[in-house]
């Protein structure tokens, strides 16, 4: 697997992305653990409209984004549903909010371009909070070519179990595509129900990763969300100091 093997720099990438996103961050570029896919060019500097929104307007990304979900007819078109044991005919439609929502007769509501990601991921619907759903609406960006994660400098010891390679691959890629709002040595969750999604892997592979990754310090426990412990990766930068005399404001 690709994911496993060592990181060592290479910038070339480093210099397709510099400048051209994220001049804020203070990350080291450097090629993250999988190689990305470079075919399109970059259209987004750093992230795509508002946050809310993976669908405003612009035919040709929101054809991107279904392709990128294996819907190739014309917008507008049916086609048949992509998500997990649906076999029925199913559409996107653009909302008077200005979003575009994917409905077919077995879902409750429609729902939005992200979310239909994550149930292809998870296998089934399910509730997903809207935080999540920006998660996986920039997974679904990022496999359409639309959005390019910040590169992040992961040492991994060598020899690296497969799922362990791939869970930090993973976790480089969630954190590298994380919208701005999220400097950059925020901690994130990665709990077990949504890392099965986001790696493909089963429960016992993911745990078994996460034991290995915090064994050999790739990442480390930061604190705990509302349920899920929350990781930095040794690559993320420690949060800043407190300014003398408190954030003003
Ligand atoms: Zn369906």
């Amino acid at each position: 697997m690709s994911a496993s093997r060592p990181l060592t720099a290479q910038p070339a990438l480093a210099s397709r992305a510099d400048g051209r996103r994220a001049p804020d961050l203070r990350l080291v570029p450097i090629e993250p653990l999988e190689r990305i896919e470079l075919s399109a060019p970059p259209s987004v500097q750093g992230r795509l409209y508002g946050d809310r929104d993976d669908s405003v307007g612009q035919g040709d990304e929101t054809a991107a984004r279904l392709r990128a979900l294996g819907i190739e007819r014309p917008l507008f078109k049916r086609f048949p549903c992509v998500l997990p044991g649906h076999e029925h005919p199913a559409r996107v439609h653009f909302t008077s909010a200005g979003f575009w929502q994917y409905s077919c007769e077995a879902l409750a509501r429609s729902a939005g371009l992200g979310e239909v990601r994550a149930f292809i991921a998870y296998g089934q619907q399910r509730s997903i909070s809207r935080v999540e759903a920006a998660r996986w609406r920039e997974r679904l960006d990022f496999e359409a070519h639309l959005r390019y994660p910040t590169p992040l400098r992961v040492e991994v010891p060598d020899p690296c179990p497969q799922a362990a390679g791939i869970v930090v691959a993973k976790m480089q890629l969630f954190v590298g595509l994380r919208d701005r709002r999220f400097p950059p040595h925020e901690p994130f969750p990665f709990a077990r129900d949504f890392a099965m999604a986001y790696t493909g892997l089963t429960s016992d592979r993911v745990r078994g990763a996460i034991d290995w990754l915090e064994r050999a310090q790739v990442i480390k426990r930061a604190g705990m969300s509302v349920r899920a412990i929350t990781w930095r990766l040794a690559a993320q930068p420690p949060p800043p100091p407190e300014p003398p005399g408190g954030v003003p404001g």
